[in-house]
């Protein structure tokens, strides 16, 4: 059995409580003799900056580059607020994703039968949801240049955002949607703003070749992209993978983020290029949620959205589908169960704290034989 180097970069606030739960996971497919870890743990984020004075050390990023998967809690809270702006504990995140090279953002939305009513649209519309986003995460507006406010001759202020993307950069992202779809329902939806947008132009041309190319096998249709944010709302099941550039990203996963009910439910992943030599990706799993400061300390943060990213790095680095199906198909049972935590529980109903929950799908993985 192939051993997997994983680095666990728990961070701040309620990201070690969740890190937690997946630390005693990780070790129940260990001791199951389901797949074998080789763990290594850092610091990242206000922890990072405490102990020296930056984000993330170079000896973690070593780490980081080593490991076949790095697995994030969250980082941040009003204890950094005034360090200085390149230590800041976001900066360890954005290095991370740089220096890895982490162009694909996937979240998936997936709304469990039993969370059904938690959501914000009808029951109907959500139940049975399971819809993948996947997100072009380092170009486009937010990295174009120029990128800057000028103040103009007669004094007003002009700011400037500049919208880039080649064929390459296209393609790379488009290629991962088509590959995840054909081990889904095979169909892609390209979300771009062609009438209106030269690279939204670009975008649909080198999408509609690379299609015809290489990816004839996968369904594919172009929706504009506010259509598409209101296709989310109105009927999602109608989509199966949706991809779409940095900044329609964005807006997108975070349209269908709200329609399976709470932030501490929803995990992701970031890819990098595949690596010729040894079919690779360098990868980062992280909850969507950041590091809730508000209930740190007081065990009750939902660990779901932290295991679920363990389900997606058994998927998507360590080409372990059915351990990700049977630890999704243990929080879906959970669920199912009734058990809650604050969070996802009715008002005034009982809810477990963060290890019990994480007990219970522990439980639920045994049950399951
Ligand atoms: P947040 O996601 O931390 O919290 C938003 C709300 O959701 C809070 O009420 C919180 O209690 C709740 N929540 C979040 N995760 C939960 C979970 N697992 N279980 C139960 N409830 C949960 O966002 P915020 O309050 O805007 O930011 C707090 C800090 O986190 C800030 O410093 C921010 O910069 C940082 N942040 C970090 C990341 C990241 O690490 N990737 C992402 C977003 C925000």
């Amino acid at each position: 059995m192939a051993t997997h180097k994983l680095l666990l970069l728990p961070g701040d606030g309620i990201g070690p409580e969740v890190m937690g739960q997946v630390e005693q996971i990780v070790s129940w497919f260990g001791k199951q003799g389901l797949a074998s870890f080789e763990i290594e743990k850092g610091l990242v984020g206000g922890a990072a900056y405490d102990a020296h004075k930056q984000a993330i050390s170079e000896g973690d990023m070593k780490l980081a580059e080593a490991a076949d998967a790095v697995l994030f809690g969250a980082v941040g809270g009003p204890k950094w607020a005034d360090v200085p702006y390149q230590h800041r504990p976001e900066a360890g995140l954005l290095r991370l994703r740089k220096d890895l090279g982490l162009f694909a953002n996937l979240r998936p939305a997936i709304c469990y039968p039993a969370l059904a009513s938690a959501s914000s649209l009808k029951p109907e519309v959500v139940e049975g949801l399971d819809i993948l986003i996947v997100r072009e995460l380092t170009g486009g507006v937010y990295f174009g240049e120029p990128k800057e406010i000028v103040t103009l001759e007669d004094g007003q202020k002009r700011g400037v955002d500049t919208q880039l993307y080649t064929t390459g950069e296209i393609e790379r992202i488009c290629r991962v949607a088509f590959e995840l779809a054909r081990t889904r329902r095979n169909k892609v939806s390209s979300a771009e703003k062609h009438n209106v947008m030269k690279t939204g132009v670009l975008w649909k041309q080198t999408v509609t070749a690379l299609h015809a190319a290489e990816y004839k096998d996968v369904e594919l249709e172009h929706v504009l992209a506010d259509n598409c944010a209101m296709q989310l709302v109105r009927w999602p099941k109608q989509y199966d993978v949706i991809v779409c550039d940095n900044l329609f990203g964005d807006i997108l996963s975070d349209v269908a983020a709200m329609l399976t009910g709470s932030l501490g439910m929803l995990p992701s992943a970031s890819l990098g290029a595949e690596d010729p030599a040894t079919g690779k990706r360098k990868a980062l799993y992280e909850p969507v949620h950041g590091s809730a400061p508000d209930i740190a300390g007081k065990g009750l943060a939902n660990p779901i959205a932290m295991i679920g990213s363990f389900a997606m790095a058994l998927r998507y680095s360590f080409n372990a589908g059915e351990a990700a199906d049977r630890l999704e198909g243990a929080i879906a049972d959970v669920l199912g169960s009734g058990t809650r935590t604050k969070d996802i529980a009715a008002p005034g109903a009982n809810a477990v704290s963060t290890s019990e929950m994480g007990q219970a799908i522990i439980g639920a993985l045994e049950a399951r034989g």
